[in-house]
């Protein structure tokens, strides 16, 4: 009889002739926009650190003071014996920061969007979703079992399209979508999608992982950097990229927020967010407010670094590397394909750039992405060009 695991090993073959095979590499040393791999020091722009947060004195210091106090772990459910005042004020820091009535913090980004979405829309309801959504809102509206459609990125006539045809068979309506689009650095046009869900009667879910603390005068996110703050919406986001922590949080109503309370599964059923990441992120959402100076530090880096780019990359003859328009930290490189980004990527780190290399299927087309940090200095952005600029004259 043949075991009922064979075709495990018989699937990784498949994925190693496709390309597709995933390996982990190790770093060494804290996060920061300088760090050791195999004994090399490689210039960080893979990271989502953008506020360079993560290496912090200040939330290694919460961190440990949070373990001496309550120690490592929650021991259970908020709902049992796992709640703390700890967890109520990075709540209530966080829905003030987001100017929301209210907020939840839940184990990661990932489980917040699955448990939301699959509280607010069932069966009977549909969900419409940006073709480009990442993938925690993709497994969320799948757990849900609402139809679920997806519409072209970024377009709302499409939106609307969709709104038009199918709204009017479903119970309840949830718009889902990325504000900075992970893989791209674009923004979804936020406005609009809430003028369609005013008139459609839809709720809108809108994911601030790469937006919190980057984006807007506060730091609140592509929200406030829109002039959507305060409209009805429900805002998704994460304590571990510019808040340099690890877990994930909702914010909205008082109602929305009192209700995942009480049927948001990935809330209910799982252990409360370990003391030192709830000190950690809640030291990191007083620094987002406290120093601005992190994100202008960030955006004239970003504003340095695409003029640079433009320089090298258009040298008049056609481009090897095309940048996508974007209004974020993240700049990807669209190349001509998958095996020339991943060459691309290792030249690259042999020269002491760590510079990702994303290919299809989790992208449509292969590119390299960088993404910039508020404490990459100018020497740093200096290398890079240089790099890039090797490569192309190669
Ligand atoms: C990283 C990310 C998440 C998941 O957040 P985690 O806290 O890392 O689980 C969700 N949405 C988007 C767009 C992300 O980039």
């Amino acid at each position: 009889m043949p075991s009922p695991y064979h075709w495990i090993p018989r699937s990784l073959t498949a994925l190693h002739r496709a390309h597709r095979y995933r390996t982990v590499q190790p770093v060494t040393g804290k996060a920061g926009a300088v760090m050791l791999r195999d004994g090399q020091p490689l210039i960080n722009f893979a990271s989502n650190d953008y506020l360079g947060l993560a290496g912090d004195p200040r939330l290694a210091a919460a961190a440990i003071e949070a373990i001496e106090t309550y120690g490592t772990g929650s021991t259970g459910s908020r709902l049992l014996s796992g709640h703390r005042e700890l967890h109520r004020e990075l709540e209530l820091a966080l829905a003030d920061l987001k100017q929301a009535e209210d907020a939840l913090v839940f184990s990661s980004g990932y489980l917040a969007n699955l448990s939301t979405i699959a509280a607010l829309v069932g069966p009977s309801d549909l969900i419409l979703s940006d073709e480009y959504n990442h993938s925690s809102l993709r497994t969320g509206a799948k757990a849900s079992g609402a139809t679920t459609y997806d519409y072209r990125h970024g377009d709302v006539e499409h939106l609307e399209q969709c709104l038009a045809a199918h709204r009017a068979q479903h119970r309840r309506c949830l718009i889902t979508t990325d504000s900075v689009f992970s893989m791209d650095g674009d923004l979804c046009p936020l406005p609009h999608i809430l003028d369609l869900a005013d008139t459609y009667e839809a709720m809108v879910l809108v994911d601030e992982a790469h937006g919190t603390g980057v984006l807007g005068h506060r730091g609140a996110g592509a929200v406030e950097h829109l002039g959507c703050l305060g409209r009805p919406m429900v805002t998704v986001g994460t304590l571990s990229k510019a808040l340099g922590s690890l877990g994930g949080y909702v914010t909205g109503s008082q109602a929305v927020i009192d209700f995942l309370r009480n049927r948001a599964p990935g809330w209910i059923y799982t252990t409360g967010l370990s003391p030192a990441d709830t000190a950690a992120a809640l030291a990191a959402v007083r620094i987002v407010q406290a120093e601005p100076q992190r994100r202008q530090a960030l955006w004239h880096n970003l504003d340095d670094l695409k003029r640079r780019l433009d320089a090298t990359l258009d040298d008049g003859t056609k481009p090897v590397f095309q940048r996508l328009p974007s209004e974020s930290p993240i700049l990807c490189l669209v190349g001509t394909s998958a095996s020339q980004v991943v060459a691309a990527s290792q030249r690259l780190q042999e020269v002491g750039l760590w510079v990702s290399a994303v290919r299809p299927p989790t992208v449509p087309t292969s590119r390299l992405r960088i993404t910039l940090m508020a404490t990459h200095r100018q020497d740093h952005l200096e290398q890079l060009t240089a790099g890039l600029a090797s490569l192309v004259s190669a």
